[in-house]
């Protein structure tokens, strides 16, 4: 039997998706990429923007539909406002959260599902010739996950296939599922869920609850595994992820002290590999995480510093809990102590009443953070956030012409930063080929997309030293520095 996974939103859903995977295959389901040979479909949802949630109603309703000739099961989890789970209750079959997915197996069977590891067990069945809903009592064995994670073992798909009985599960429980890594080289490592900041726009806290920091040892075991494998980007992941720690303070290490521990390994090992982290917080951000980063190499010169807006009353408005002058004096820092990195932000436009005055505010701060990249949004409320109460007041006109002129200024920003490249030589993750030419892909430390006249597939993977030939708006070409 087979399975489909839609993933939406961010990069949190990414990494939550690969212990989705665990578990599903674990019950003996196999990944297809066409939804119309899949017996189970679900799909990991995302409440940050309407369009989201409308992709979610339109694919339930064509799936639905396939019921009336076809045995099939849907569920539905990551990011779901108290609000749509009511209704996403009556349209799929199944509904849970990530401290609920070790449940997951028990749910379908409780559905009355017979999954394919079920049926491998049941001597006198084929998976070819059984029903996908089945006599429940017949696919159920009982060793015990509850066990396995008090013995500390990481649980695999095999262990999962094994185990469908088990407790409530948790967070931790969550966390101690082997992730299937979409990748050979790059990973996400989620290091903390939830969010204590309930800014106004957003509806985080009320999806995934209050901020839980995983166990320091859990994520520095996983970095090394990952890093014993060969992995060369790996990504620490969590909504604040800068707040790391502060939910068991005393019991539990910084942040910095977090990527201290990681810096200490990367130079034992002595293996090129980079570490980012996404997102921090500019409140919670101090300059022992900047001091931290500029020692180690293995921790990657690029920083994502959410701005959201330059003018102090909206910044309030938004409920961030920082002023522009604390964002500088980061800002300043970083420069200071990592003249080599990349700054990274998000941005909101036309949030609401934001005057012409204000916007202005955020122009200015643009130009004088000089970002790589930013992620402009053009505000719209988000369901279940505060803000959604508000009057959405700034027309869309408006807010697009915004759009336009910050992409104006991060882009002459980000040019400047590119062209100093022009005629180095750069380490370069390569990580694909591009579908027209058949030219490399990667990116380098920093983050910056770069563009290699080279077609040997058997750097994916690799990072190579690259030089810069082409420096463009917000990416880079260039060619192998030595040829092979
Ligand atoms: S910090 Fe703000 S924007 Fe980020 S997840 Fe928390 S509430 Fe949402």
């Amino acid at each position: 039997m087979k399975y489909h996974l839609i993933t939406l939103g961010c990069q949190m859903n990414k990494s939550d998706s690969e212990r989705v995977k665990t578990v599903v295959e674990g019950m003996g389901f196999v990944p297809t990429d066409s939804e119309e040979d899949a017996n189970l479909l679900g799909i990991l949802a995302c409440s940050v923007r309407q369009k989201s949630i409308d992709k979610v109603y339109s694919k339930i309703l064509k799936w639905n539909k396939r019921k009336d000739r076809e045995s099939l099961i849907t569920f539905i989890s990551g990011c779901v406002l108290p609000k749509d789970r009511e209704s996403f209750m009556k349209s799929f079959d199944l509904i849970f959260t990530m401290d609920e997915l070790l449940q997951f197996p028990d749910m379908l069977v409780q559905y009355g599902v017979v999954t394919p590891a079920g049926l491998m067990r049941r001597q006198d069945t084929s998976p070819e010739t059984a029903p996908l809903a089945s006599n429940p009592a017949h696919a159920v064995n009982s060793l015990n996950l509850t066990n396995l994670l008090q013995q500390k073992k990481k649980l695999s798909a095999k262990d999962i296939q094994l185990s469908i009985n088990h407790e409530a599960a948790n967070i931790q429980n969550f966390w101690d599922i082997q992730p299937e890594y979409s990748s050979e080289f790059e990973a996400f490592i989620p290091i903390q869920n939830g969010c204590d900041k309930f800014c106004s726009f957003c509806a985080v806290p009320y999806t995934r609850g209050r901020e839980v920091s995983r166990p320091s040892h859990e994520i520095l075991d996983e970095v090394k595994n990952l890093v014993d494998k060969g992995y060369k980007s790996i990504t620490l992941l969590g909504q604040n992820v800068n707040s790391y720690g502060l939910d068991k303070k005393g019991d539990e290490l910084s942040f910095a002290q977090l990527l201290d521990e990681i810096g200490q390994y990367g130079n034992s090992t002595g293996k090129q590999f980079w570490v980012y982290f996404t997102s921090p917080h500019p409140r919670d951000m101090n300059q022992d995480v900047i001091d931290v980063i500029a020692r180690y190499d293995c921790l990657a010169k690029q920083i994502h510093l959410p701005l959201q807006s330059g003018d102090d009353r909206l910044l309030i408005k938004m409920n961030r809990n920082h002023s522009m002058e604390k964002y500088r004096s980061i800002v300043q820092y970083i420069r200071e102590k990592l003249p080599t990195a990349t700054l990274f932000t998000d941005i909101i436009v036309g949030f609401t009443s934001e005057s012409d005055e204000q916007f202005q505010h955020t122009a200015e701060a643009m130009r004088e953070f000089a970002y790589n990249m930013a992620y402009v949004a053009v505000y719209s409320p988000r369901p279940g956030a505060r803000s959604s109460r508000w009057d959405d007041d700034v027309p869309m006109q408006v807010k697009k012409e915004r759009l336009h002129y910050l992409s104006d200024i991060f882009g002459a920003s980000s040019s400047i930063w590119n062209k100093n490249l022009l005629g180095k030589s750069i380490p370069v993750l390569i990580t694909g080929v591009e579908k027209k030419t058949g030219y490399l892909m990667g990116y380098n430390e920093g983050r910056i997309n770069v563009r290699i006249l080279h077609t040997d597939k058997s750097l994916i993977g690799q990072i190579v030293p690259i030089t810069i030939t082409t420096a463009l708006e917000f990416s880079l070409a260039g060619e192998l520095s030595q040829p092979l």
